[in-house]
């Protein structure tokens, strides 16, 4: 939990009121409820921060999270579904604070969703490891291939110079002659942990292949990439997650207290 007015992670209690637990902060010293539920949500944000962290860290079946708190299946998607496309969209409003620099890295992953084999693509700043972009396509072609850097440029600001991982190699000719950008095979800088990288994603991959239709892919990897910036600490050099080597000013600690800072900055719930 964090503070409602300045997203501090000091408080006390200070009484109760009608039985719900009233905290006082020690950083803004304003006095909050402790607010047990989202807006317009039965279930206490608990239970539904502790569903996504496990989703999303784990990238278990939704039976098996379902057998463990007691919710349906249903229930679980659709929080799934909506409070990664909320978080998204509340990052992607901090994107002036986002600092990566112009060394990427593009890997590529086949999946199979509901039999049909699809690309998975995830684009990754070298120096801060963040991951700027996971998307997936239909084809494996140079449009989606050029689809993808447009994203991920117009969400940072950059120009980049492209790494490749050996799996694109192949294509690679062919983007430089059709997009004239020149494309680095990943080998030439080692320092990005490529490995690291796909053994965080490959829960991600499994999960994915075991969703039922391509419908909210896009919310999905948005919420999966959410995870690894914000709450995985072991893959950078420093031992401190991308979003923090990224520059970016809020900490949430997890996805509970991510969609809290939302609530304390805007005016809207979600
Ligand atoms: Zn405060």
């Amino acid at each position: 939990m964090i503070c409602k007015y300045c997203a501090s992670h000091k408080f006390v209690k200070f009484g109760t009121r009608n039985g719900v637990q009233i905290f006082k902060c020690k950083d803004c010293e304003r006095v909050f409820l402790g607010n047990e539920k989202f807006w317009r949500m039965r279930k206490p944000k608990t239970l539904v921060g502790k569903t996504l962290d496990i989703y999303f860290k784990e990238g278990y079946k939704l039976e098996i999270i379902s057998d463990q708190i007691k919710v349906d299946t249903s229930t679980i998607f659709r929080w799934i579904n909506k409070y990664s496309n909320f978080s998204h969209k509340y990052i992607e409003s901090l994107r002036t604070q986002i600092q990566v620099h112009n060394y990427w890295l593009i890997d590529e992953n086949e999946i199979i969703i509901n039999g049909n084999n699809y690309y998975c693509w995830d684009v990754v700043d070298f120096r801060t490891c963040y991951l700027i972009l996971s998307h997936v396509s239909q084809t494996r072609a140079i449009k989606d291939f050029q689809n993808l850097l447009g994203i991920s440029m117009s969400r940072t600001g950059e120009r980049p110079i492209i790494f490749i991982s050996d799996r694109i190699l192949d294509i690679r000719a062919d983007i430089e002659r059709l997009l004239s950008v020149s494309l680095m095979p990943n080998r030439a800088f080692e320092r990005v942990p490529i490995e690291k990288f796909r053994i965080t994603m490959s829960k991600r991959n499994e999960a994915i292949q075991g969703l039922r239709t391509l419908s909210n892919i896009q919310n999905i990897l948005d919420g999966f990439a959410i995870q690894y910036n914000f709450f995985s600490d072991h893959i950078t050099m420093n031992g401190t997650t991308p979003a923090q080597e990224a520059k970016i000013l809020i900490h949430p600690r997890n996805w509970q207290e991510l969609i809290e800072y939302w609530v304390t900055v805007s005016d809207t719930s979600p």
